[in-house]
Protein backbone atom coordinates (compact mmCIF):
# COMPACT_ATOMS: atom_id res chain seq x y z
CA UNK A 1 0.00 0.00 0.00
CA UNK A 2 1.25 3.54 -0.98
CA UNK A 3 1.16 6.08 2.46
CA UNK A 4 2.95 8.58 1.23
CA UNK A 5 0.79 12.48 0.74
CA UNK A 6 1.35 14.86 -2.51
CA UNK A 7 3.71 16.93 0.34
CA UNK A 8 6.21 14.10 0.58
CA UNK A 9 6.21 13.29 -2.78
CA UNK A 10 6.92 16.95 -3.02
CA UNK A 11 10.70 16.72 -0.88
CA UNK A 12 11.02 13.09 -2.38
CA UNK A 13 9.86 13.97 -5.90
CA UNK A 14 7.43 11.09 -6.27
CA UNK A 15 5.62 8.48 -4.05
CA UNK A 16 6.30 4.57 -3.85
CA UNK A 17 6.24 2.14 -0.92
CA UNK A 18 7.59 -1.05 -1.37
CA UNK A 19 6.03 -2.52 -4.94
CA UNK A 20 4.05 0.28 -5.83
CA UNK A 21 4.14 4.46 -6.98
CA UNK A 22 1.73 6.97 -6.29
CA UNK A 23 0.87 9.56 -9.64
CA UNK A 24 -0.07 13.16 -8.11
CA UNK A 25 -1.96 15.68 -10.25
CA UNK A 26 0.57 18.60 -9.73
CA UNK A 27 -1.54 21.28 -10.07
CA UNK A 28 -4.22 19.84 -7.66
CA UNK A 29 -1.94 17.43 -5.15
CA UNK A 30 -5.06 15.03 -6.14
CA UNK A 31 -3.57 11.48 -6.27
CA UNK A 32 -4.88 10.08 -9.81
CA UNK A 33 -3.60 6.61 -9.89
CA UNK A 34 -0.91 3.61 -8.58
CA UNK A 35 1.04 1.48 -10.66
CA UNK A 36 3.79 -1.01 -9.83
CA UNK A 37 7.07 -0.56 -9.13
CA UNK A 38 8.88 -3.51 -11.82
CA UNK A 39 11.62 -5.30 -9.95
CA UNK A 40 14.74 -6.01 -11.74
CA UNK A 41 13.58 -9.54 -12.61
CA UNK A 42 9.83 -8.02 -13.67
CA UNK A 43 12.12 -5.94 -16.14
CA UNK A 44 14.26 -8.92 -17.21
CA UNK A 45 11.31 -10.78 -18.11
CA UNK A 46 9.89 -7.98 -20.24
CA UNK A 47 13.00 -7.74 -22.28
CA UNK A 48 12.67 -11.37 -22.62
CA UNK A 49 9.09 -11.36 -24.10
CA UNK A 50 10.13 -8.45 -26.03
CA UNK A 51 13.32 -10.41 -27.41
CA UNK A 52 10.56 -13.53 -28.41
CA UNK A 53 8.51 -11.18 -30.04
CA UNK A 54 11.14 -9.24 -32.37
CA UNK A 55 11.70 -12.33 -34.35
CA UNK A 56 9.02 -11.98 -36.18
CA UNK A 57 8.29 -8.07 -36.24
CA UNK A 58 11.86 -7.79 -37.74
CA UNK A 59 10.67 -9.97 -40.65
CA UNK A 60 7.61 -8.00 -41.00
CA UNK A 61 7.64 -5.58 -44.41
CA UNK A 62 7.68 -1.90 -43.77
CA UNK A 63 4.19 -1.85 -44.63
CA UNK A 64 3.04 -3.97 -42.42
CA UNK A 65 4.90 -2.38 -39.55
CA UNK A 66 3.33 0.86 -40.68
CA UNK A 67 0.34 0.01 -41.15
CA UNK A 68 -0.01 -0.95 -37.28
CA UNK A 69 1.80 2.71 -36.60
CA UNK A 70 -0.75 4.10 -38.91
CA UNK A 71 -3.39 2.08 -37.03
CA UNK A 72 -2.35 3.65 -33.70
CA UNK A 73 -2.28 6.92 -35.05
CA UNK A 74 -5.95 6.68 -36.01
CA UNK A 75 -6.87 5.83 -32.52
CA UNK A 76 -4.96 8.52 -30.92
CA UNK A 77 -6.73 11.01 -33.60
CA UNK A 78 -10.06 9.42 -32.03
CA UNK A 79 -8.76 10.21 -28.35
CA UNK A 80 -6.64 13.16 -29.08
CA UNK A 81 -8.26 15.06 -26.18
CA UNK A 82 -8.64 12.41 -23.54
CA UNK A 83 -4.76 11.58 -24.07
CA UNK A 84 -4.21 15.54 -23.58
CA UNK A 85 -6.73 15.32 -20.47
CA UNK A 86 -4.27 13.01 -18.73
CA UNK A 87 -0.88 14.21 -19.76
CA UNK A 88 -2.32 17.76 -18.86
CA UNK A 89 -3.29 16.42 -14.99
CA UNK A 90 -0.10 14.06 -14.97
CA UNK A 91 2.29 16.54 -15.76
CA UNK A 92 0.44 19.88 -14.89
CA UNK A 93 0.51 21.50 -18.32
CA UNK A 94 -2.59 23.19 -19.90
CA UNK A 95 -4.55 20.94 -22.00
CA UNK A 96 -3.98 23.24 -25.00
CA UNK A 97 -0.19 23.17 -24.84
CA UNK A 98 -0.90 19.15 -24.59
CA UNK A 99 -2.50 19.48 -27.87
CA UNK A 100 0.01 21.56 -29.55
CA UNK A 101 3.40 20.20 -28.21
CA UNK A 102 2.51 16.37 -27.57
CA UNK A 103 -0.57 15.50 -29.71
CA UNK A 104 0.29 17.80 -32.93
CA UNK A 105 3.63 16.48 -33.06
CA UNK A 106 3.38 13.00 -32.73
CA UNK A 107 0.33 12.70 -35.35
CA UNK A 108 2.78 13.87 -37.87
CA UNK A 109 5.89 11.76 -36.84
CA UNK A 110 3.25 8.76 -36.82
CA UNK A 111 3.04 9.25 -40.40
CA UNK A 112 5.92 10.21 -41.29
CA UNK A 113 8.16 7.51 -40.18
CA UNK A 114 5.14 4.71 -41.15
CA UNK A 115 5.48 5.59 -44.42
CA UNK A 116 8.96 7.02 -45.31
CA UNK A 117 11.47 4.53 -42.94
CA UNK A 118 11.63 2.13 -45.92
CA UNK A 119 13.17 5.09 -47.93
CA UNK A 120 15.52 6.07 -45.20
CA UNK A 121 16.71 2.70 -44.49
CA UNK A 122 16.82 1.29 -48.21
CA UNK A 123 19.83 -0.64 -48.96
CA UNK A 124 22.47 1.72 -50.05
CA UNK A 125 25.55 1.12 -52.29
CA UNK A 126 28.70 2.24 -51.49
CA UNK A 127 31.03 4.02 -53.56
CA UNK A 128 34.22 1.82 -53.08
CA UNK A 129 36.59 3.66 -55.67
CA UNK A 130 38.71 1.92 -58.10
CA UNK A 131 37.95 -1.70 -56.24
CA UNK A 132 34.66 -1.60 -58.32
CA UNK A 133 37.06 -2.16 -61.21
CA UNK A 134 38.02 -5.31 -59.59
CA UNK A 135 34.78 -6.95 -59.81
CA UNK A 136 33.82 -5.69 -56.24
CA UNK A 137 30.60 -4.21 -54.70
CA UNK A 138 29.31 -3.16 -51.36
CA UNK A 139 26.60 -2.24 -50.31
CA UNK A 140 24.93 -1.12 -46.56
CA UNK A 141 21.94 -3.48 -45.61
CA UNK A 142 20.12 -1.51 -42.52
CA UNK A 143 18.69 -4.67 -39.86
CA UNK A 144 17.21 -4.28 -36.83
CA UNK A 145 19.27 -4.13 -33.38
CA UNK A 146 16.79 -6.39 -30.92
CA UNK A 147 15.73 -5.03 -27.91
CA UNK A 148 15.41 -0.85 -27.61
CA UNK A 149 15.43 0.10 -23.82
CA UNK A 150 13.59 3.63 -23.88
CA UNK A 151 14.32 5.62 -20.77
CA UNK A 152 12.20 8.79 -20.51
CA UNK A 153 11.46 12.13 -18.61
CA UNK A 154 8.12 13.34 -17.32
CA UNK A 155 8.38 16.79 -18.97
CA UNK A 156 6.92 15.39 -22.46
CA UNK A 157 5.75 12.36 -20.87
CA UNK A 158 3.83 11.45 -24.47
CA UNK A 159 5.81 13.08 -27.01
CA UNK A 160 9.33 12.12 -26.17
CA UNK A 161 9.05 8.30 -25.48
CA UNK A 162 6.22 7.88 -28.40
CA UNK A 163 8.52 9.37 -31.07
CA UNK A 164 11.11 6.59 -30.17
CA UNK A 165 8.72 3.76 -29.48
CA UNK A 166 7.75 4.59 -33.48
CA UNK A 167 10.78 4.72 -34.88
CA UNK A 168 12.17 1.70 -33.15
CA UNK A 169 9.46 -0.41 -34.37
CA UNK A 170 9.53 0.83 -37.83
CA UNK A 171 13.13 -0.59 -37.58
CA UNK A 172 11.97 -3.57 -37.02
CA UNK A 173 13.15 -3.81 -33.42
CA UNK A 174 10.77 -4.44 -30.10
CA UNK A 175 10.85 -1.59 -27.58
CA UNK A 176 10.89 -2.38 -23.31
CA UNK A 177 10.14 1.59 -22.65
CA UNK A 178 10.48 2.69 -19.15
CA UNK A 179 8.38 6.29 -18.06
CA UNK A 180 9.13 8.67 -15.89
CA UNK A 181 7.98 7.59 -12.19
CA UNK A 182 6.11 11.12 -12.12
CA UNK A 183 4.19 10.25 -15.32
CA UNK A 184 3.38 6.74 -15.17
CA UNK A 185 -0.24 6.86 -15.90
CA UNK A 186 1.08 8.41 -19.69
CA UNK A 187 3.58 5.73 -20.21
CA UNK A 188 1.14 3.07 -19.59
CA UNK A 189 -1.42 4.83 -22.06
CA UNK A 190 0.98 4.38 -24.72
CA UNK A 191 1.18 0.82 -24.32
CA UNK A 192 -2.52 0.77 -24.42
CA UNK A 193 -2.99 2.56 -27.44
CA UNK A 194 -0.08 0.32 -29.29
CA UNK A 195 -2.33 -3.22 -28.07
CA UNK A 196 -5.35 -1.30 -29.25
CA UNK A 197 -3.71 -0.76 -32.84
CA UNK A 198 -3.43 -4.55 -32.75
CA UNK A 199 0.60 -4.72 -32.14
CA UNK A 200 1.43 -8.45 -31.50
CA UNK A 201 1.98 -8.96 -27.68
CA UNK A 202 5.73 -8.42 -26.10
CA UNK A 203 6.78 -6.03 -28.93
CA UNK A 204 6.33 -2.99 -26.81
CA UNK A 205 6.64 -3.74 -22.97
CA UNK A 206 6.11 -0.71 -20.40
CA UNK A 207 7.78 -1.39 -17.23
CA UNK A 208 6.43 1.57 -14.69
CA UNK A 209 9.17 2.25 -11.87
CA UNK A 210 11.73 4.43 -10.65
CA UNK A 211 15.65 4.96 -11.59
CA UNK A 212 15.80 1.42 -9.61
CA UNK A 213 13.62 0.15 -12.58
CA UNK A 214 15.78 2.24 -15.12
CA UNK A 215 18.73 1.23 -13.79
CA UNK A 216 17.49 -2.56 -14.04
CA UNK A 217 16.93 -1.86 -17.68
CA UNK A 218 20.34 -0.94 -18.90
CA UNK A 219 21.39 -4.17 -17.05
CA UNK A 220 18.38 -6.48 -18.26
CA UNK A 221 20.17 -6.99 -22.10
CA UNK A 222 18.80 -4.85 -24.26
CA UNK A 223 20.36 -4.14 -27.55
CA UNK A 224 20.64 0.14 -27.31
CA UNK A 225 19.09 2.02 -24.70
CA UNK A 226 17.46 5.82 -25.62
CA UNK A 227 18.38 7.61 -22.67
CA UNK A 228 16.57 11.24 -22.60
CA UNK A 229 17.04 13.01 -19.04
CA UNK A 230 19.09 15.08 -16.91
CA UNK A 231 23.26 14.99 -17.35
CA UNK A 232 23.51 13.20 -14.13
CA UNK A 233 21.46 10.45 -14.92
CA UNK A 234 22.68 10.50 -18.12
CA UNK A 235 26.30 9.77 -17.11
CA UNK A 236 24.77 7.30 -14.50
CA UNK A 237 23.30 5.28 -17.60
CA UNK A 238 26.55 5.86 -19.63
CA UNK A 239 28.86 4.03 -17.78
CA UNK A 240 26.24 1.34 -17.04
CA UNK A 241 26.02 0.96 -20.80
CA UNK A 242 30.10 0.90 -21.29
CA UNK A 243 30.17 -1.87 -18.62
CA UNK A 244 27.43 -4.08 -20.79
CA UNK A 245 29.16 -2.48 -24.16
CA UNK A 246 25.99 -1.50 -25.06
CA UNK A 247 25.46 1.54 -27.06
CA UNK A 248 23.47 4.93 -25.74
CA UNK A 249 22.10 7.98 -27.13
CA UNK A 250 21.81 10.78 -24.47
CA UNK A 251 19.34 13.30 -25.17
CA UNK A 252 20.44 15.58 -22.18
CA UNK A 253 20.18 19.27 -20.33
CA UNK A 254 20.13 22.25 -22.21
CA UNK A 255 20.98 25.73 -21.38
CA UNK A 256 19.92 27.28 -24.77
CA UNK A 257 20.63 30.90 -25.80
CA UNK A 258 18.54 33.39 -27.90
CA UNK A 259 20.30 36.07 -29.56
CA UNK A 260 18.45 38.83 -30.38
CA UNK A 261 19.91 41.53 -32.53
CA UNK A 262 19.29 45.08 -33.56
CA UNK A 263 17.46 44.48 -37.01
CA UNK A 264 15.57 41.73 -35.50
CA UNK A 265 11.81 42.23 -35.48
CA UNK A 266 11.26 42.98 -31.91
CA UNK A 267 7.61 42.04 -31.57
CA UNK A 268 8.00 38.65 -33.11
CA UNK A 269 11.31 38.26 -31.00
CA UNK A 270 9.64 39.48 -27.97
CA UNK A 271 6.80 36.65 -27.95
CA UNK A 272 9.01 33.99 -29.35
CA UNK A 273 10.87 34.75 -26.11
CA UNK A 274 8.37 34.64 -23.79
CA UNK A 275 6.93 31.38 -25.42
CA UNK A 276 10.20 30.10 -26.01
CA UNK A 277 10.34 30.77 -22.05
CA UNK A 278 7.37 30.19 -20.54
CA UNK A 279 5.81 27.10 -22.48
CA UNK A 280 5.73 23.88 -20.56
CA UNK A 281 6.14 25.86 -17.19
CA UNK A 282 9.87 26.13 -19.04
CA UNK A 283 10.73 22.71 -18.55
CA UNK A 284 11.61 22.24 -21.71
CA UNK A 285 15.14 20.98 -22.51
CA UNK A 286 15.29 23.17 -25.74
CA UNK A 287 13.64 26.16 -23.23
CA UNK A 288 15.27 29.98 -23.77
CA UNK A 289 16.75 29.88 -21.05
CA UNK A 290 19.15 32.55 -21.63
CA UNK A 291 18.62 35.72 -23.99
CA UNK A 292 21.21 38.30 -25.14
CA UNK A 293 19.66 41.02 -26.88
CA UNK A 294 21.97 44.33 -28.14
CA UNK A 295 22.44 46.77 -26.38
CA UNK A 296 20.61 49.49 -28.52
CA UNK A 297 17.42 47.71 -28.61
CA UNK A 298 17.54 46.60 -24.84
CA UNK A 299 15.36 48.97 -23.65
CA UNK A 300 11.93 48.51 -25.96
CA UNK A 301 13.21 44.49 -26.33
CA UNK A 302 12.14 44.22 -22.32
CA UNK A 303 9.09 46.21 -22.40
CA UNK A 304 7.85 44.34 -25.07
CA UNK A 305 8.36 40.80 -23.40
CA UNK A 306 6.79 42.65 -20.05
CA UNK A 307 3.95 43.59 -22.24
CA UNK A 308 3.67 40.12 -23.19
CA UNK A 309 4.27 38.20 -20.21
CA UNK A 310 1.67 40.94 -18.43
CA UNK A 311 -0.87 39.35 -20.43
CA UNK A 312 -0.36 35.52 -19.70
CA UNK A 313 -2.97 33.64 -17.82
CA UNK A 314 -1.98 31.52 -14.90
CA UNK A 315 -4.63 30.30 -13.47
CA UNK A 316 -4.57 26.55 -10.91
CA UNK A 317 -8.12 26.10 -10.77
CA UNK A 318 -8.40 26.54 -14.74
CA UNK A 319 -6.59 23.94 -16.86
CA UNK A 320 -8.22 24.77 -19.90
CA UNK A 321 -8.08 28.61 -20.40
CA UNK A 322 -4.30 29.02 -18.75
CA UNK A 323 -1.20 29.57 -20.40
CA UNK A 324 1.33 28.68 -17.86
CA UNK A 325 0.88 25.56 -15.95
CA UNK A 326 2.23 23.48 -12.69
CA UNK A 327 5.67 22.43 -12.65
CA UNK A 328 5.83 18.87 -12.46
CA UNK A 329 7.22 18.62 -9.17
CA UNK A 330 8.26 20.48 -5.79
CA UNK A 331 11.76 19.61 -6.67
CA UNK A 332 12.36 21.07 -9.80
CA UNK A 333 10.51 24.48 -7.98
CA UNK A 334 12.62 24.39 -5.66
CA UNK A 335 15.30 24.44 -8.15
CA UNK A 336 13.65 27.65 -9.64
CA UNK A 337 13.41 29.51 -6.59
CA UNK A 338 16.99 28.64 -6.04
CA UNK A 339 18.50 30.24 -9.33
CA UNK A 340 16.14 32.98 -8.44
CA UNK A 341 17.49 34.17 -4.50
CA UNK A 342 20.91 33.31 -6.03
CA UNK A 343 20.94 35.88 -9.00
CA UNK A 344 19.02 38.60 -7.17
CA UNK A 345 21.91 38.06 -4.24
CA UNK A 346 24.62 38.87 -6.92
CA UNK A 347 22.54 41.88 -8.25
CA UNK A 348 19.97 40.60 -10.60
CA UNK A 349 16.64 42.82 -10.97
CA UNK A 350 13.23 40.96 -11.04
CA UNK A 351 11.25 43.16 -13.22
CA UNK A 352 8.27 40.48 -13.56
CA UNK A 353 6.92 37.48 -11.12
CA UNK A 354 10.01 35.78 -9.08
CA UNK A 355 7.87 33.69 -6.41
CA UNK A 356 5.87 31.03 -6.49
CA UNK A 357 1.81 30.76 -6.40
CA UNK A 358 0.28 30.48 -3.21
CA UNK A 359 -2.06 27.20 -3.88
CA UNK A 360 -1.91 23.67 -3.48
CA UNK A 361 0.12 23.08 -6.48
CA UNK A 362 3.22 23.44 -7.86
CA UNK A 363 2.74 26.67 -9.88
CA UNK A 364 5.87 29.53 -10.32
CA UNK A 365 5.08 32.84 -11.90
CA UNK A 366 6.82 33.62 -14.92
CA UNK A 367 9.69 35.35 -14.12
CA UNK A 368 11.93 38.05 -16.11
CA UNK A 369 15.29 38.87 -14.76
CA UNK A 370 17.80 41.70 -16.29
CA UNK A 371 21.56 42.82 -14.60
CA UNK A 372 22.35 39.38 -14.69
CA UNK A 373 25.62 38.01 -15.62
CA UNK A 374 27.59 34.48 -16.49
CA UNK A 375 28.77 34.16 -12.53
CA UNK A 376 24.92 33.28 -11.49
CA UNK A 377 23.53 29.39 -11.26
CA UNK A 378 19.97 31.04 -13.73
CA UNK A 379 23.33 31.23 -16.32
CA UNK A 380 25.35 28.59 -16.60
CA UNK A 381 23.13 25.80 -14.79
CA UNK A 382 19.68 24.29 -16.16
CA UNK A 383 16.94 26.05 -14.56
CA UNK A 384 14.30 23.95 -16.17
CA UNK A 385 11.55 26.58 -14.81
CA UNK A 386 9.67 29.25 -16.04
CA UNK A 387 12.71 32.12 -15.75
CA UNK A 388 14.00 34.23 -18.49
CA UNK A 389 17.37 36.00 -18.15
CA UNK A 390 17.56 39.12 -20.25
CA UNK A 391 21.24 40.28 -20.78
CA UNK A 392 22.73 42.66 -23.01
CA UNK A 393 25.57 42.65 -25.47
CA UNK A 394 27.42 45.52 -28.44
CA UNK A 395 28.53 43.23 -31.18
CA UNK A 396 28.28 39.81 -32.94
CA UNK A 397 31.58 38.23 -31.48
CA UNK A 398 30.47 39.61 -27.78
CA UNK A 399 27.14 37.62 -28.46
CA UNK A 400 28.97 34.59 -29.93
CA UNK A 401 31.26 34.55 -27.07
CA UNK A 402 28.42 34.74 -24.54
CA UNK A 403 26.25 32.04 -26.20
CA UNK A 404 29.27 29.76 -26.53
CA UNK A 405 30.06 30.33 -22.79
CA UNK A 406 28.49 27.09 -21.42
CA UNK A 407 28.77 23.40 -20.70
CA UNK A 408 25.52 22.95 -23.27
CA UNK A 409 24.94 22.97 -26.57
CA UNK A 410 21.35 21.84 -27.02
CA UNK A 411 19.11 24.26 -29.73
CA UNK A 412 20.00 27.87 -29.47
CA UNK A 413 18.52 30.73 -31.79
CA UNK A 414 19.38 33.82 -33.33
CA UNK A 415 16.84 37.15 -34.32
CA UNK A 416 17.49 39.39 -36.82
CA UNK A 417 15.90 40.09 -40.21
CA UNK A 418 20.00 39.78 -42.27
CA UNK A 419 19.21 35.98 -42.93
CA UNK A 420 22.95 35.83 -44.04
CA UNK A 421 24.06 36.56 -40.57
CA UNK A 422 21.35 35.07 -39.12
CA UNK A 423 23.11 31.56 -40.73
CA UNK A 424 26.54 33.24 -40.54
CA UNK A 425 26.40 33.28 -36.85
CA UNK A 426 23.78 30.12 -36.41
CA UNK A 427 27.27 28.22 -37.70
CA UNK A 428 29.65 29.56 -34.89
CA UNK A 429 27.29 28.46 -32.19
CA UNK A 430 28.09 25.32 -30.65
CA UNK A 431 24.36 23.52 -30.32
CA UNK A 432 22.58 20.47 -31.69
CA UNK A 433 20.23 22.70 -33.90
CA UNK A 434 20.41 26.92 -34.45
CA UNK A 435 17.34 28.22 -35.06
CA UNK A 436 16.95 31.44 -37.05
CA UNK A 437 14.27 33.43 -36.35
CA UNK A 438 12.24 30.92 -34.27
CA UNK A 439 12.48 29.19 -31.30
CA UNK A 440 12.03 26.02 -28.94
CA UNK A 441 9.69 23.95 -31.65
CA UNK A 442 11.64 21.87 -33.71
CA UNK A 443 11.85 18.93 -31.44
CA UNK A 444 8.40 18.82 -33.10
CA UNK A 445 9.77 18.62 -36.65
CA UNK A 446 10.30 14.64 -36.41
CA UNK A 447 11.74 15.24 -40.32
CA UNK A 448 14.79 17.05 -38.38
CA UNK A 449 17.25 15.46 -36.22
CA UNK A 450 17.61 16.30 -32.51
CA UNK A 451 20.28 15.95 -30.13
CA UNK A 452 22.84 18.13 -28.51
CA UNK A 453 26.74 18.80 -28.49
CA UNK A 454 29.20 19.26 -25.41
CA UNK A 455 26.80 17.85 -22.37
CA UNK A 456 23.52 18.12 -24.07
CA UNK A 457 24.48 14.52 -25.27
CA UNK A 458 25.65 11.92 -27.70
CA UNK A 459 23.56 10.80 -30.74
CA UNK A 460 20.08 11.86 -32.30
CA UNK A 461 16.53 11.49 -32.42
CA UNK A 462 14.40 12.18 -35.13
CA UNK A 463 14.61 12.44 -38.99
CA UNK A 464 17.23 10.03 -40.73
CA UNK A 465 19.87 10.30 -38.20
CA UNK A 466 17.77 9.48 -35.83
CA UNK A 467 16.08 6.42 -37.61
CA UNK A 468 19.78 5.54 -38.26
CA UNK A 469 20.52 4.50 -34.34
CA UNK A 470 17.70 2.41 -34.36
CA UNK A 471 19.33 -0.37 -36.76
CA UNK A 472 22.54 -2.50 -37.71
CA UNK A 473 24.19 -1.29 -40.17
CA UNK A 474 25.44 -4.39 -42.24
CA UNK A 475 27.99 -4.04 -45.01
CA UNK A 476 27.81 -7.11 -47.78
CA UNK A 477 30.82 -6.91 -49.61
CA UNK A 478 30.74 -8.78 -53.08
CA UNK A 479 33.47 -10.10 -55.26
CA UNK A 480 32.52 -11.36 -59.29
CA UNK A 481 35.76 -12.08 -59.88
CA UNK A 482 36.97 -14.80 -57.87
CA UNK A 483 38.23 -16.65 -59.88
CA UNK A 484 41.04 -13.76 -60.31
CA UNK A 485 42.99 -14.67 -57.28
CA UNK A 486 44.17 -11.66 -55.05
CA UNK A 487 47.42 -10.04 -56.01
CA UNK A 488 47.81 -9.49 -51.89
CA UNK A 489 47.16 -13.02 -51.04
CA UNK A 490 50.33 -15.69 -50.26
CA UNK A 491 53.26 -16.14 -51.39
CA UNK A 492 55.11 -12.96 -50.49
CA UNK A 493 57.35 -12.92 -53.08
CA UNK A 494 60.28 -10.53 -54.21
CA UNK A 495 58.18 -9.45 -57.31
CA UNK A 496 55.00 -8.99 -54.79
CA UNK A 497 56.43 -6.50 -52.79
CA UNK A 498 57.84 -4.71 -55.48
CA UNK A 499 53.64 -4.85 -56.71
CA UNK A 500 52.78 -3.12 -53.58
CA UNK A 501 55.82 -0.48 -53.54
CA UNK A 502 53.74 0.09 -56.89
CA UNK A 503 50.51 -0.34 -55.43
CA UNK A 504 51.19 2.37 -52.67
CA UNK A 505 52.41 4.69 -55.25
CA UNK A 506 49.74 4.46 -57.96
CA UNK A 507 46.80 2.60 -56.90
CA UNK A 508 46.47 4.32 -53.63
CA UNK A 509 46.58 7.57 -55.33
CA UNK A 510 42.65 6.71 -56.61
CA UNK A 511 43.74 7.32 -60.16
CA UNK A 512 42.43 5.38 -62.22
CA UNK A 513 45.20 6.32 -64.87
CA UNK A 514 47.95 5.78 -62.70
CA UNK A 515 46.17 1.93 -61.56
CA UNK A 516 46.43 1.41 -65.59
CA UNK A 517 50.04 1.72 -65.48
CA UNK A 518 50.26 -0.94 -63.16
CA UNK A 519 48.91 -3.28 -65.88
CA UNK A 520 52.00 -5.13 -66.46
CA UNK A 521 53.16 -5.88 -63.27
CA UNK A 522 49.53 -7.31 -62.11
CA UNK A 523 49.59 -9.35 -65.10
CA UNK A 524 52.83 -10.74 -63.88
CA UNK A 525 51.76 -11.44 -60.29
CA UNK A 526 48.71 -13.34 -61.71
CA UNK A 527 50.62 -15.11 -63.68
CA UNK A 528 52.75 -16.07 -61.03
CA UNK A 529 50.40 -17.04 -58.93
CA UNK A 530 48.79 -19.25 -60.84
CA UNK A 531 52.17 -20.83 -61.22
CA UNK A 532 51.33 -22.23 -58.15
P1 LIG B 1 16.21 12.25 -14.83
O1 LIG B 1 17.59 12.14 -15.34
O2 LIG B 1 15.97 12.42 -13.39
O3 LIG B 1 15.36 10.96 -15.27
C1 LIG B 1 15.23 10.53 -16.60
C2 LIG B 1 14.80 9.08 -16.62
O4 LIG B 1 15.84 8.27 -16.11
C3 LIG B 1 13.59 8.80 -15.74
O5 LIG B 1 12.77 7.82 -16.34
C4 LIG B 1 14.25 8.25 -14.48
O6 LIG B 1 13.39 7.47 -13.72
C5 LIG B 1 15.35 7.42 -15.07
N1 LIG B 1 16.44 7.10 -14.16
C6 LIG B 1 16.76 7.67 -12.97
N2 LIG B 1 17.87 7.08 -12.44
C7 LIG B 1 18.26 6.14 -13.34
C8 LIG B 1 19.35 5.21 -13.39
N3 LIG B 1 20.27 5.14 -12.43
N4 LIG B 1 19.44 4.39 -14.46
C9 LIG B 1 18.54 4.46 -15.47
N5 LIG B 1 17.49 5.31 -15.46
C10 LIG B 1 17.35 6.14 -14.42
O7 LIG B 1 15.56 13.41 -15.67
P2 LIG B 1 14.13 14.06 -15.48
O8 LIG B 1 13.06 13.02 -15.60
O9 LIG B 1 14.16 14.91 -14.25
O10 LIG B 1 14.02 14.98 -16.79
C11 LIG B 1 14.52 16.27 -16.84
C12 LIG B 1 15.82 16.33 -17.58
O11 LIG B 1 15.65 15.77 -18.88
C13 LIG B 1 16.29 17.73 -17.82
O12 LIG B 1 17.68 17.82 -17.56
C14 LIG B 1 16.03 17.97 -19.30
O13 LIG B 1 16.85 18.91 -19.88
C15 LIG B 1 16.26 16.60 -19.85
N6 LIG B 1 15.57 16.47 -21.12
C16 LIG B 1 16.30 16.40 -22.27
C17 LIG B 1 15.68 16.34 -23.50
C18 LIG B 1 16.47 16.26 -24.77
O14 LIG B 1 15.89 15.90 -25.78
N7 LIG B 1 17.75 16.57 -24.79
C19 LIG B 1 14.22 16.37 -23.60
C20 LIG B 1 13.55 16.42 -22.34
C21 LIG B 1 14.21 16.47 -21.15
P3 LIG B 1 12.52 8.15 -12.56
O15 LIG B 1 11.91 9.39 -13.14
O16 LIG B 1 11.52 7.12 -12.32
O17 LIG B 1 13.47 8.45 -11.46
Amino acid sequence: MATRTFETQAAASHAEVEREIVSYDPSTGEELGRVPLATAEEVAGAVARARAAQKGWGALSFRERGAVVMRARALLLEGMDEVAALVSRESGKPEAEALAMEIVPTLDLMQFFARKSERMLRPERLDIGLYRFMGRTSTIVYRPLGVVGIISPWNFPWAIPLGEVVMALMAGNAVVLKPSELTPLVGLKIGDLFRRAGLPEGLLEVVTGDGRTGAALVEAGVDKIMFTGSVATGRRVAEAAARKLIPVVLELGGKDPMVVFEDADLSAAAHAAVWGAFANSGQACASVERCYVQESVAEEFTARVLSVVRALRQDPSARGGADVGAMSSERQLRTVEEHIRDAVARGACVLAGGERLQCAGTFHAPTVLADVDHTMAVMREETFGPVLPLMTFKTEEEALRLANDSDFGLTASVWTRDLRRGRRVAERIEAGTVMVNEVLYTHGIAQTPWGGVKQSGLGRTHGRLGLLELVAPHHIHVNRLARLHDVWWFNYTPGAARLFRSLARRFATGSLLQTLLLSPQMLRRYRERKGK
